[in-house]
Formats: C-alpha cells, structure tokens, sequence
C-alpha cells in the first residue's frame, strides 16, 4: 500500500511538540482537533497530536517491521492515516476521538527534517567509498536500494559528526572539553563498551557531566529515565533542542582533531552546511564496517528466515549483534545488496583486463564445471570458471550444440554476442567473450539463481516488495536498453536470471535488435518462433517492434512475476490470445499483486503505441511505488 502522508494537509513534517501545540491552539483547542506530524525519535515513525479539554496530548505511532503502523500497544494499521481514520470512531487508548484534523495553513509545507536534508549526499558518499563506485555504476545503485541504504545510512550517520568520537576515554573526553573553546553547553559522545552504549559528555561551568546512554531490549537509546530515539543524531538533536533533565542544552560540538574546521561549533545537522561531512571515512570502527566485516548468507542458497539469519548472525558475530542499534542496519543487509556481488560492475572496469573489439577466450582460460545451468535450442549452459590476468571468475558458458557444424547457428551465437557486447550495465547480463574450441562458447556473467519465474514457483514465500525490487531493477535494465536504441523481443521472466534473491538481470539477446537512429522501430520480414503471449498487437499484426513493444511484454513479465511464475494466458493458444487483446480484454490481476501495480501493468498493455508507457515512465512509477513501500 501506497502511502501518501506527506500530502495530507494535516501533516506537518518534522515540527516540534510545542510547535504542534501551537498549531492546536490556533486551532482553537476544540475536543478532538488533531494533527499529524513526523517522529523525531523514532525512525519512520510518525506522532499524533490532539486536543481534549484545551490540553494537548501527543502519541508516538512507531513503523513496525512488518512495515505497518500502531501507537504503542495499539492495533497496527496499513498506513498513518488509516490510523488517524480509525480513531474517528474508536478512540481505543487515546484521551477522545479524533473529531476534527487541523490543516496547515496556506502557504505552509510540512517541515523537511535535518536527516532528510543530508541524506542523499550522505548515501552517495557512502556508496562511493564503500564500494568504490562512480558515475553511472552509483547513481544505478542510488536508484535501486534508496531504501536499504538510507537504514544503514541513519544508523551510521552519527561517524560523520563532528561531535562523535568514538571509543575514546571518559579522561581524554574531559580533557578535550576542559581544554578546548570551554563554552557552556560544549559537548561530545564516546563509545562506552561493545554493548552498544555511549556517554554524553557535557561541559557546563567548568565542569563536565558525563551522562549514560544505553540501549534497551529492542535497541533504543536514550539517557536513564529519559526519551527514547533510534539514533544517536535524534538524541542530539532533541536535546540541542531542549535540555531536557540535562544540565543545559548542547550547543556546540567538541571537534575531534581530524574533524572538518567548518563543521566545529555547529549543533544540528542542518547548522553543518551542505554538502561537506567531516572528513573522516565511513566505517573507521564504525557499525557499517563490522557489519561489511560479515560475510552474508548468499541468498537462495539455503532457505534460511529472516529470523534464523540473524540468529546465525548473532552466533558467527556476537559483538555486531550486540550493537542493537544497527538491528536496522542488519535488516537492511540481511542479503547481499546487487554491489555486493563481483557482477555488479563488469569485469573488464580493472585497466588490467583488457577489452577486445570482440573477446577472444583461450579455452586454456577456461574450465568447464559438470553443473548444467540450463538448456536450451542451442545446445546447454554451464557453470565453469575463467582464469584472468589477476584474478579467477565464476561464470555461465553457454555451449553451442552444432554436429553438422552448420555456418548459421554459429552466426546466431555471434549475432547474440554482438548484441551483449555494445551493452555494459548492473541489470543486463554481460557478455564476458567467445570461445572457439571444441565447441563454440559464449561466457556470459553469472546469475546463479536462474530464472525468475522457476525462482518465485519454488519460493512463494518471498514477499510482494521483494518482487518489487525484482522487476523495478528489470525496468531499469530495459530503461538502459530504450537509451541505447536496442529491443529485446523475448522480455520475459524466463529471460530474466537472479544473482541473489535481490538482484536480477536481463539476459537472452538472441532475439534482440539495434534501432537505427532515424527509425524507432524494427521491422521483422517474416513471423519467426515467436513468444506471442509476450507480444504487442502491433508485433503481431505489422511484425514491428520499438521498446514500447518491450513495454507491453514487460506488463507480461509482470503479470508472471506478481503470480510468483504462473504462465500468462494459460490454456489458451497464441490466436486465442491475440482475439482476446483484440477484443479489449487483458488478464485479470494475479490475486498478490498491489492494485497500483496492476493498474501499471494495465498501462503497459495500452493497444495505441503511442499511447503506451515508455520504460522512462515504467521505472519512474515502480521506484515510486518501491520506495513508498520500502520506506
Ligand atoms: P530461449 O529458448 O528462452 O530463447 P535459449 O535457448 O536462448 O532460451 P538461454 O535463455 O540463453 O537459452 O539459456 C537457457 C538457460 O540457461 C536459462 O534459462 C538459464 O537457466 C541458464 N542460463 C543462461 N544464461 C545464464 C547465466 N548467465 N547465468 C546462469 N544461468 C544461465
């Protein structure tokens, strides 16, 4: 479910307590008058403000991990607002029912919070160091784990403050303090110990008071007896904010010696300027690198839960499981991300291996393993391994079956390999080269996990935004294809090969075409063996066939995707289907599907060409979808 919070007049975005009982007594303080307004302690989480008896009364409302929501012992709900429906008519816990929102006032957009402001700078940067990627290789990865990312970021973003020192002594904290600008109010956190607790250290008079932070049960933090936050960034900025029980307000930050000048003095995230963190590298001892330190189950290997990962987690690394603060982290990382695997970037980005006009292999470079990926007209696919200059690889060597030895099928093989050639992108297989030996070979990176539609048949436990993610990565693939001018002509999920259980790749360019520029079509001269369940009218009737042809198989793609490797169409033959499209009739939506997604898919079937989607759309609309879903 789509959640649209942010448009709610009644939303205010990241205001204050008091700023939102201020809102209420503008309001009129009428029993029942409530706003809504996003948590400043609790990540993703949203808080209800409401009047009764001229009194305002405020209620967390916490995003459970099942990606629902509930005020705390209360019922979970799909989405804020349902939840702020609900109360309309049960006040359940609250002090009354919600009788009346109170909108924001014209002119006034809900307030953008600090973490939101430096957020994408952050995660670019830490894509960059962390995987050491660049240009187009980061800004893919930008766009297809948002959500991952910005968890890991907002439990780690604390490394990059300046007032975060790590695990340095309560003695060396004092000294820092005493020694330093001595203004009240001056301030720094230190690791305690690997149980995931800090202390604040505050200098007020001359004197500093170090004050615990620990973390609880299910991994919040806060100071004994006071409000609890999923950060350590929150912390500090609430109580940079009000005092609180503390000795005074945090004002200025104690900078640790490698800390950015510019950044010393300053108090919230927003004081800090944009876009110049200190410089002071990512995972320096930080949660990410103990996290990065762990090797992830490699997905779909085994069957393990999510429960059972992190049991094994919490056995093979007790310390990390320890920091509960990066539960979220941990959650985010349960699987590999697509950079994690040595497909995401292709093999010949290392200056050392160098890239031929097309690919000569040695076959001495190569070794056949017996595993049999698959099969198909050609001959089969199979698991092998190819020695480089530096290093070995683990990939799919499609073998052409060729007794006759027959000049055409070679030239089929070559042709595909042409194709894979000119493209170079995370969501396509990457054509590594060719190799004339006993057999023609063509080697191919590796997508372990084969084929989405046997994959989800086998695994229909795996979750709607998981799938999700899947076809959102597909629809950017394809989005890289329509730049290049190249259809594809069999999009479909038996065509689309997992690395993990959260990353996908485009494959099967046998049938695929370069557009000259001064057309937007391929005109075939005849109806070959053709996968026309997965075709356009326009494929079927003209024989023409343009990336919004690609489009309307994509929809078919998704079909089989959100049916977890249903066959579309079923029973029916290729001129039944082509009657019933026709006709105006398409496949109803598969029972799992989000009806958002099925009226996407419906888009993607428009009969008009030129009034059908283009893959720029498509992607735009699932990452949307994505990110509101995976938030
Ligand atoms: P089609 O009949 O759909 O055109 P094809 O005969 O051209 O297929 P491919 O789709 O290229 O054959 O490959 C057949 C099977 O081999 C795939 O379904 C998949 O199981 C396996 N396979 C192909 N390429 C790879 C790869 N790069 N990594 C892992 N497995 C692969």
């Amino acid at each position: 479910m789509a959640d649209n919070t942010n448009q709610l007049p009644y939303f205010f975005g990241n205001i204050t307590r008091e700023e939102a009982e201020d809102y209420l007594k503008q309001g009129g303080s009428s029993d029942g008058l409530y706003l809504l307004r996003q948590s400043r302690s609790y990540l993703g989480g949203y808080a209800l403000s409401v009047s009764h008896g001229r009194k305002p009364y405020h209620y967390t409302i916490e995003r459970e991990l099942s990606g629902t929501y509930a005020i705390a012992g209360g019922i979970s709900h799909n989405s804020p607002v349902e939840l702020c429906n609900y109360h309309t008519y049960e006040s359940s816990g609250l002090v009354c029912l919600l009788k009346k929102s109170f909108s924001r006032p014209s002119g006034v957009q809900p307030k953008i919070g600090p973490f939101e402001d430096l957020k994408e700078n952050l995660i670019r940067e830490y894509v960059q160091q962390t995987w050491n990627l660049r240009g187009e290789a980061l800004e893919q990865a930008f766009i297809s784990q948002k959500p991952q990312l910005e968890k890991l970021i907002a439990t780690t973003a604390h490394e990059k403050m300046p007032w975060f020192h790590g695990s340095i002594l309560r003695e060396e904290s004092e000294q820092l303090l005493l020694n330093g600008v001595k203004s009240n109010g001056t301030f720094l956190i230190r690791e305690r110990d690997n149980n995931g607790s800090y202390a604040l250290c505050l200098l007020h008079d001359r004197k500093v008071s170090h004050y615990r932070i620990d973390r609880d049960k299910t991994g919040k933090l806060s100071i004994p007896e006071g409000k609890k936050f999923d950060t350590l960034w929150q912390l500090v900025e609430h109580y940079s904010y009000k005092p609180d029980g503390l000795l005074r307000v945090l004002t200025n930050p104690c900078p640790r010696s490698s800390a950015n000048s510019s950044a010393a003095g300053a108090t919230s995230f927003r004081d800090f300027g944009l876009p110049s963190p200190p410089t002071v590298n990512w995972s320096a001892n930080g949660i990410i690198s103990r996290i990065k330190s762990y090797s992830f189950p490699k997905a779909g290997c085994k069957k393990t839960t999510n429960i059972e990962r992190t049991r094994s987690l919490s056995k093979a690394n007790p310390n990390v499981y320890k920091e509960r603060q990066a539960d979220r982290a941990i959650e985010a990382s349960l699987y590999s991300m697509p950079m994690d695997t040595d497909v995401y970037r292709g093999i010949y980005e290392d200056p050392d291996e160098l890239r031929a006009q097309t690919v000569k292999i040695q076959r001495e470079q190569l070794s056949l393993d017996d595993v049999e990926l698959g099969s198909g007209n050609f001959g089969t696919v199979k698991k092998g391994t190819l020695k480089m200059t530096k290093t070995e690889r683990k990939v799919a060597i499609k073998i052409l079956k060729n007794e006759g030895n027959d000049p055409s099928i070679q030239e089929e093989l070559l042709r595909e390999a042409t194709v894979m050639q000119q493209l170079d992108n995370p969501y396509i297989v990457r054509m590594i080269g060719i190799c004339e030996a006993e057999f023609w070979m063509l080697v191919m990176e590796l997508a372990e996990l084969g084929p989405l539609n046997k994959f989800l048949t086998k695994n229909r436990n795996i979750s709607e935004k998981n799938v999700t993610e899947l076809v959102h990565q597909v629809s950017m693939g394809m989005k890289y294809l329509e730049e290049k001018n190249f259809v594809h002509r069999d999009l479909a999920a038996r065509n689309v090969l997992l690395v993990t259980q959260h990353y996908a790749k485009i494959s099967d360019f046998g049938l695929s075409k370069a557009i000259g520029s001064d057309e937007n079509y391929y005109k075939a001269k005849s109806c070959g063996k053709w996968p026309v369940k997965w075709y356009a009218p326009e494929c079927i009737n003209f024989y023409k066939f343009s990336s919004k042809s690609d489009v309307w198989s994509f929809g078919v793609l998704m079909w089989e995707a959100y049916s977890y490797g249903q066959k579309p169409y079923k029973g029916m033959k290729g001129a039944d289907v082509s009657q019933m499209i026709e006709s105006g009739n398409r496949m109803e939506s598969p029972p799992r599907c989000p009806p958002e997604l099925y009226d996407l898919m419906k888009l993607c079937w428009t009969y008009k060409v030129e009034d059908r989607p283009s893959f720029v759309n498509v992607e735009l609309k699932l990452r949307n979808y994505y990110y509101d879903i995976a938030q």
